[in-house]
């Protein structure tokens, strides 16, 4: 067997230069000299699409190689389809990637985009160019991925394949796989990159399994350098979609292609996914992406601003940055509304108008929290200030945390107490500009470093804690303010 091999090798290194690149990658791979008998060489070749192919195309040429290179007297060959060849497990194939030199493995080299034998809307239409690797904005929790993104497009096939990237929903996956693809594209045209989301990969081996029994299927993305499925997830549990992806990866991995993934869990934890194909996909690197920090955030706001060319209230931007907390999705769409609303109404948007943007968004996300805070904070309706002094500050939260407003001023130490207390004071000091020693004799008469410690820990919580920062908008709202 292994003498066969190694003659198939030198066959295939002498008939490389005679064929185009692509046909040979094509028509070539999952191929192995089964056995020769008496001057009969039987060669295996993996589809009966590879089988017609290359009788009609190479039979010839590869009868004169063999007659070349073989020890023994060759007569004849005969072409036989052995389907198990392309078992990625099988290890009968010859091994193209010792043949075909190393610097026709760079895309450089790959056919132009028109003779690929994906169809063309496929190749091109589904990108968009909003996606740019450039455009995503790179914080602490997407460093590491957005980084293996940028080393894909910059040398695809070669490290880091396949990249798989997974996570939540509106985190940005669907961005990156676009970004990278995009930038392979534009490091080289005539590259051929697909993007496909899994569903559509899922109808396309539906539609061949229709119309050309599928034989072939897999061919069909033999000259494609880069292929991303998006949402791979999407695949559960569709055996025969599964098979057909996984002869595709194995043959564009073993010819060095680049595969990109994405999916909304790791690998390991993919249900419905063949264990088989959760392997492959741990073979490269694995990146998971995040729920970006607040200055992260903020900068994704700050940069949707300048694209659209508008300018809003930097309050406005930290509200949206601060209550959004579950996806950049969700993020866009607050401030997509919240320019909307400027457009159309021809009204700037306001921290109160935000809010209420942001509690709709809320309200269709989650139930309203069983304390009944939300509820309250989405039905109030913006009112003259109601505010004149201090104690109207420590009725106003009194009502709203559903506590006395003696406990509020007294001295018990409890945390469901002392939390509205310095909520007060950090209000009754930013609403009503008194002194913190002023501040301080309606709290029990306590001296002006207790109030400064308070509203300093209100401010410096404000920063992490989301429902704090929903709990002072919701009452300054209330109180009009
Ligand atoms: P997913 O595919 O993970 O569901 P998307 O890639 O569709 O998420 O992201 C949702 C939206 O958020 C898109 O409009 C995307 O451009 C944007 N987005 C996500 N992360 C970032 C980021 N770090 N910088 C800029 N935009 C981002
Ligand atoms: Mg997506």
């Amino acid at each position: 067997m292994t003498d066969t091999k190694e003659l198939w090798q030198q066959i295939c290194a002498h008939l490389y230069p005679q064929i185009r690149h692509d046909q040979f990658l094509t028509w070539f791979a999952d191929t192995a000299i089964l056995r020769i008998d008496n001057g009969l060489v039987v060669l295996g070749v993996p589809t009966q699409f590879a089988h017609d192919w290359i009788s009609k195309h190479y039979r010839s040429k590869i009868l004169d190689s063999l007659q070349k290179l073989s020890q023994e007297p060759v007569r004849e060959i005969t072409i036989i389809v052995d389907s198990a060849l392309s078992n990625s497990d099988d290890s009968r194939g010859v091994n193209l990637s010792a043949v075909v030199p190393k610097s026709n493995k760079k895309l450089r080299k790959v056919p132009k985009r028109q003779e690929v034998r994906v169809d063309d809307e496929n190749v091109s239409i589904m990108f968009n160019k909003k996606y740019g690797l450039n455009k995503f904005i790179v914080g602490k929790h997407n460093r590491l991925v957005h980084a293996a993104c940028q080393a894909v497009a910059a040398n695809p096939g070669e490290q880091w394949n396949p990249l798989f990237i997974y996570g939540g929903v509106g985190l940005g996956k669907t961005h990156l796989l676009q970004g990278t693809g995009l930038e392979i594209l534009r490091n080289n045209s005539d590259a051929i990159v697909v993007y496909l989301t899994a569903e559509r990969f899922l109808n396309e081996v539906v539609d061949a399994i229709k119309k050309y029994n599928a034989h072939d299927f897999k061919a069909r993305y033999r000259n494609v350098d880069c292929l991303i499925i998006d949402d791979i997830q999407l695949l559960a549990d569709k055996d025969r979609t599964q098979e057909e992806f996984f002869h595709i990866f194995n043959e564009l991995y073993n010819s060095n292609k680049q595969i990109i993934i994405s999916s909304d869990k790791p690998p390991k934890e993919l249900a419905g996914i063949e264990t088989r194909l959760q392997s492959r996909f741990e073979m490269g690197m694995v990146g998971e992406v995040h729920f970006p920090d607040y200055e992260t955030r903020l900068a994704i706001l700050q940069n949707k601003c300048a694209e659209n060319e508008v300018l809003l209230d930097p309050e406005v931007l930290d509200l949206i940055a601060r209550t959004v907390s579950s996806s950049i999705r969700e993020l866009e769409g607050v401030l997509n509304q919240a320019i909307a609303q400027m457009r159309l109404e021809n009204m700037t948007p306001t921290v109160n108008s935000v809010s209420r943007l942001l509690d709709r968004a809320h309200n269709k996300m989650a139930p309203p929290a069983p304390n009944g805070h939300v509820e309250l904070y989405s039905n109030v309706q913006k009112t003259a200030s109601s505010i004149r002094n201090a104690e109207d500050v420590i009725e106003k939260v009194a009502e709203y945390f559903r506590i006395e407003k003696e406990e509020l001023r007294g001295t018990m130490r409890k945390r469901e107490i002392m939390m509205p207390r310095q909520i007060c004071m950090y209000l009754i000091y930013e609403v009503l500009g008194l002194s913190y020693d002023t501040i301080g004799d309606y709290f029990s008469g306590r001296n002006h470093t207790t109030v400064l410690h308070s509203y300093n820990k209100i401010k410096s919580r404000m920063r992490e804690d989301n429902k704090l920062v929903q709990d002072i908008y919701a009452l300054k709202r209330e109180m009009g303010v």
